[in-house]
């Protein structure tokens, strides 16, 4: 059985994302980490495949420029297969395009680029490379997450007319000095055009149109910069028009005090009604027009195939962010594997679509909180 090699640019000691890249790539068997960039510092990136990851030494790279190039002198058996990015967004599409130029599958974090010119370019590559490119828009992989979708698709909610999307939190209500993470999020050089919507406004609308299949036509943006010296907002409501009449609101904020990962979302249809939040990602309650309210638990009687594909453990065992995470990595390595001719995972229409919605908060805001068409 042919297990898949990776390797990560980012995920250096003391950042976030990239350990949970190596956790979630590794959950199911399917990919295991062989090498990585882990830091634009090469002594760090040393130290972080030893200390974080138990690799050797020769397989911890000055950069990812060294780590592409390198890769591709050894043998077939010991390269790495497909590369992981979790760096800043402003490193995205370097690394992915020469990612691409170099042979290797790529796995991004989102947002997919630092602007839209960018993004559209790297579809370009992507499409004319025939290699494959999931961005792990994470929230996708929640078990009842993919029930509410099949279910939207079947038809049991009938017509959309109204969707409710929060994503708050509030470790951004003050200045942090001193916090990576925020240091670079909170940077127009590092982060791109938006702060909060490009950070996690950009989950929202993709777990709208996930969760859904809306197609978003137009929007109206109120943004807020409410931490005085910030230089890009970390607040704000946008309303949302979808193809065919339906109505929407993103609620997006980093400075909701006390709000942890309250990712919200609530899908209103003529025949029923559904509602998800993070901290219960076991539950979808559903809200019939003719009948009782029902409350499906992952795992349990009445959830749908989709969901039992995304269910790892017996009903009641708490599953939550790292097995969603993992379920986008199971679909790709199983794409790559050849186990699936399914690519369902998310990729780069995706992050063109994510890029252009941020574009669009952005014009709108600056024009006043106007209509804008999404470009
Ligand atoms: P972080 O600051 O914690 O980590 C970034 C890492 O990149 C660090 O280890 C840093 O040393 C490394 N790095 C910087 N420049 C580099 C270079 N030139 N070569 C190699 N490594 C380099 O950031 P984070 O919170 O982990 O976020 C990283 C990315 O992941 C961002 O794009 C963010 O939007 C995304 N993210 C996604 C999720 C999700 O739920 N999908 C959650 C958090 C972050």
């Amino acid at each position: 059985m042919r297990k898949l090699k990776f390797g990560l640019v980012g995920g250096g000691i003391g950042s976030f994302i990239g350990p949970v890249h190596r956790i979630a790539a590794e959950m199911d068997g399917l990919a295991t980490l062989v090498c990585g960039a882990f830091s634009s510092d090469p002594e760090r990136s040393k130290d972080s495949a030893q200390s974080i990851y138990r690799l050797p030494q020769e397989r911890a790279y000055a950069s990812f420029e060294a780590m592409f190039a390198q890769e591709n002198l050894l043998p077939v058996e010991q390269r790495m297969d497909f590369v992981v990015i979790a760096t800043p967004n402003h490193l995205h599409y370097p690394v992915a395009m020469a990612a691409l130029d170099a042979g290797f599958h790529v796995v991004c974090d989102k947002p997919v680029a630092f602007d839209l010119d960018q993004a559209l370019e790297l579809q370009r590559k992507v499409e004319a490379s025939g290699l494959a490119f999931a961005l792990t828009h994470n929230y996708t992989g929640y078990p009842m997450i993919r029930q509410a979708r099949a279910m939207i698709e079947e038809g049991k909610l009938g017509s959309i007319r109204r969707v409710n999307c929060e994503y708050l939190q509030g470790w951004l209500a003050q200045p942090l000095l001193d916090n990576k993470q925020a240091d670079w999020r909170t940077d127009p050089q590092r982060a791109g055009a938006a702060g909060c919507f490009g950070d996690i406004g950009s989950h929202g609308e993709n777990l709208i149109s996930y969760v859904t299949g809306l197609h978003l036509e137009s929007l109206c943006a109120d943004i807020t910069t409410f931490v005085p010296g910030r230089q890009l907002e970390d607040d704000g409501n946008v309303l949302l028009r979808f193809a065919g009449g339906a109505k929407g609101i993103l609620s997006v904020s980093q400075i909701a005090l006390g709000k942890e990962n309250d990712l919200r979302l609530q899908v209103f249809g003529d025949r029923a009604s559904i509602e998800w939040c993070q901290d219960d990602a076991n539950s979808l309650v559903v809200r019939h027009a003719d009948g009782p309210m029902q409350v499906l638990r992952s795992g349990w009687a009445g959830t749908n195939p989709h969901s039992i594909a995304a269910t790892r453990l017996p009903p009641g065992h708490p599953e939550g962010y790292l097995e969603a995470f993992a379920e986008v990595y199971r679909n790709f390595c199983n794409h790559l594997l050849g186990g699936s001719d399914n690519v369902n995972y998310p990729g780069i229409a995706e992050g063109v679509r994510g890029m252009q919605f941020i574009q669009s908060v952005v014009n709108s805001a600056q024009a006043g909180a106007q209509w804008v068409r999404l470009t």
